[in-house]
């Protein structure tokens, strides 16, 4: 057992009158159990299970302090007295536990989806349509003490902290910025009027709480919208919020309308740290840095670089409850890295649904999907070593099975294996690491290169069918000449792509396809330059908004793409709903030429022919890229069934259309659970 890979990020940070036990501080996240009728005590188990996993500190999804200040009408307000016995079980399940738990205060301000809603001025955010009633000078003063009665409700209620969210657009950051503040009185104008009410507020919190009650303040360091602030405005208001009393400034980049990806897998990590810096130079208290970090090296780093003195991590610790043990206990090899894929996080959030997790399903279903020791240890045998299958065998293995798992490959991953050679998905390495050491570790006898035989099966208590998926071949005549491949072949280079390219199919896999192609190879060190570049950043965070002069520019592409599909609709409806934008704006920023409504008539020589109504169009191109979707590779199951012999179907060898490693993760899980 050793702490000493990560000396910073398990080092305690005493700051007098509490003591966090290391450097971990779990970012708030909205969960939707919030708005579950159960939800407070399955947030309780969430959070429990979370300080089980050693977080220094764990902040709670936002509370509202007043009606008006809720995101939706279904959020939670905290500002009676009778509503502290619903957080005690959150708290007390924290401390049993050895955690520290921090309310956040939120008041959403004009991102409200309420018709309450209010704001410093009529203007309203572009991802809301509703118009926000601007408030009165007087009303001003009475949210102030709203967040102070909040903040004392949440020291009666047990919190060992709170958080004064002031990140990310939302209320307390529209009056700082002047995108959203254009008052004429003593709360807008100026930079001071703008910094007012979060100096105000943090005033009159730590004045109501006394000088002995941890305050955090989440700043925005880097506002990437226009009409933003600056970073000169920004060092202000931490000099300001340190002398109203906070005890440390949490970071957060990009309102949650900015043009520009923050924290999906696109986003290098640690890719932020740049905007830390200049308030490094300004406070003396402690800093968090925020965002795409997601692994021990790095959050060691960010500490050990001294630019800031925690690390915030949020959906690492969906992805992996126990990450700050991990590490102090010398395994951090097994810690279930998050991808950084937002697909059941923050698309399920967004999509009114509970979240979870991509990587680790029990995520908040702590109390619902739960391990139980096997019976009887059994002999099972899982066919295919895909993200299915991988499940599987690890939740069966975990309560006691005998596992064997065939591969017919040379290593695990299956699809995974795919798309981790894509430069933007490079964190599925981090997955397929997990699972190599769970193997290792439950004691999974894997057989790779092992074409299974359904005689091979002969003597195992279960079957389990997880042979995945293959590309589909769509039936265009001269689908077999020498200028198409499949996806398969152009990622893993088996065939090498030529420079003017057709892709066949706007799904998920030829989105990412066009991205593939399109990008320039960018040498490792160079990543977070070449990234901010791609976006408009300024790293020096001087302008307003932090953008450079110029706004988000065109991209040079590596080659010439043109997408195809036979639909006529819009294409990109099935990609992810936080990440899709993303993939979008690049392809477009590429100029990739994107073709809908089309029948595919032969491919030849001359290259791909196809047909628009009455049109008939060719299209000269050196390679054409097939990203047809995907059919079920089941041949083994049915010759099981066939012979009377019982085996279970999992993951997208039972359904392959629509179907993606969230699905067949969970699949996977909950089958390994049923064993
Ligand atoms: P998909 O989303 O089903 O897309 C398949 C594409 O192929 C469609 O554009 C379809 O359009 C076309 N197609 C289907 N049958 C065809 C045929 N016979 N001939 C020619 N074209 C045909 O499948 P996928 O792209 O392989 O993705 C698989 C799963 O992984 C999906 O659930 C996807 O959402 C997920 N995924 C998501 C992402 C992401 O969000 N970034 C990335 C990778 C994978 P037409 O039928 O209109 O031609
Ligand atoms: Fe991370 Fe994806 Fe899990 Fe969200 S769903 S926590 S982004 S791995």
């Amino acid at each position: 057992m050793s702490s000493n890979a990560y000396p910073h990020l398990v080092k305690p940070l005493d700051f007098g009158f509490i003591t966090l036990r290391n450097r971990v501080f779990m970012g708030s996240m909205h969960t939707r159990l919030e708005d579950e009728p159960d939800g407070m005590a399955r947030l309780a188990a969430f959070y429990a299970e979370r300080a089980r996993g050693e977080a220094g500190l764990i902040v709670t999804g936002g509370f509202s302090p007043n009606e008006e200040g809720l995101l939706g009408p279904a959020g939670r307000v905290f500002n009676r007295s009778d509503q502290i016995p619903e957080h005690r079980s959150m708290v007390d399940a924290v401390h049993q536990a050895d955690g520290k738990l921090c309310m956040q205060i939120l008041h959403a301000g004009r991102y409200a989806k309420h018709d309450r809603i209010v704001g410093p001025s009529n203007i309203r955010s572009p991802i809301n349509p509703r118009i926000p009633r601007p408030l009165s000078s007087d009303e001003v003063t009475q949210v102030i003490e709203d967040y102070a009665q909040c903040a004392v409700l949440a020291r009666e209620a047990g919190y060992d902290a709170v958080e004064i969210m002031g990140s990310e657009g939302y209320f307390l950051h529209q009056f700082f910025a002047p995108r959203s503040n254009q008052r004429t009185d003593e709360w807008g104008g100026s930079l001071a009027n703008r910094m007012r009410l979060p100096v105000e507020v943090t005033k009159r919190v730590r004045a109501r709480l006394g000088s002995d009650f941890l305050i955090v303040y989440r700043i925005s360091i880097l506002d990437l919208v226009e009409g933003g602030n600056s970073g000169e405005e920004i060092v202000a208001l931490a000099r300001e919020l340190e002398a109203a009393g906070a005890n440390m400034l949490n970071t957060g980049i990009g309102w949650h309308d900015a043009p520009v990806p923050t924290i999906a897998y696109a986003v290098p990590r640690a890719a932020w740290q740049f905007a830390i810096r200049p308030l490094r130079q300004a406070v003396e208290i402690p800093l968090v840095l925020s965002n795409r970090i997601n692994t021990p090296e790095v959050a060691e780093a960010v500490i050990a670089s001294g630019d800031a003195d925690m690390v915030s991590m949020a959906r690492p610790m969906l992805a992996d409850a126990h990450f700050a043990r991990k590490v102090r206990e010398g395994r951090a090899d097994e810690i279930n890295t998050c991808i950084a894929c937002n697909q059941a996080c923050l698309d399920y959030i967004f999509r009114d649904q509970v979240c979870s997790c991509l990587v680790n399903p029990y995520a908040c279903h702590e109390t619902v999907l739960t391990q139980a020791p096997a019976p009887a240890r059994k002999k099972i045998a899982i066919v295919g070593a895909g993200p299915a299958g991988l499940a599987t065998a690890i939740a069966a293995a975990e309560r006691g099975h005998a596992v064997t798992l065939f591969e017919a490959g040379d290593d695990i991953g299956g699809q995974f294996n795919l798309a981790r050679r894509i430069p933007a998905k490079r964190e599925f390495n981090e997955t397929l690491r997990y699972y190599r050491t769970m193997l290792r570790k439950h004691g999974v006898a894997l057989r790779l290169g092992v074409r299974t035989e359904s005689s091979d099966l002969a003597g195992f208590d279960e079957i389990v069918i997880a042979t995945g998926v293959s590309g589909r071949t769509p039936a265009i005549p001269g689908i077999d000449h020498p200028t198409v491949l499949s996806y398969t072949e152009a990622l893993t280079g088996a065939k090498p792509v030529g420079r003017r390219v057709a892709i066949i199919g706007m799904g998920g896999i030829g989105y990412d396809m066009a991205e593939f192609l399109c990008t320039p190879p960018v040498a490792e060190g160079e990543r977070i330059r070449v990234f901010l570049e791609h976006w408009g950043v300024d790293p020096e965070n001087r302008g307003p908004g932090g953008f450079l002069p110029g706004g988000i520019p065109k991209l040079q592409p590596a080659r010439e793409v043109t997408m195809l599909q036979r639909k006529s609709e819009r294409p990109g409806g099935t990609l992810g709903l936080t990440t899709g934008w993303v993939l979008k704006s690049e392809i477009a920023r590429y100029g990739v030429r994107q073709v809908v409504g089309v029948s595919y008539e032969k491919i030849d020589d001359q290259g791909l022919h196809y047909r628009i109504q009455d049109q008939h169009h060719v299209l000269p191109v050196d390679s054409i890229v097939i990203c047809a979707g995907q059919e079920s590779v089941r041949g083994l199951y049915d010759e099981l069934v066939a012979a009377g012999r019982r085996a279970h179907l999992v993951g997208g060898a039972s359904k392959a259309a629509e179907l993606d490693a969230l699905y067949a993760i969970r699949e996977g899980t909950q089958l390994g659970l049923r064993l």
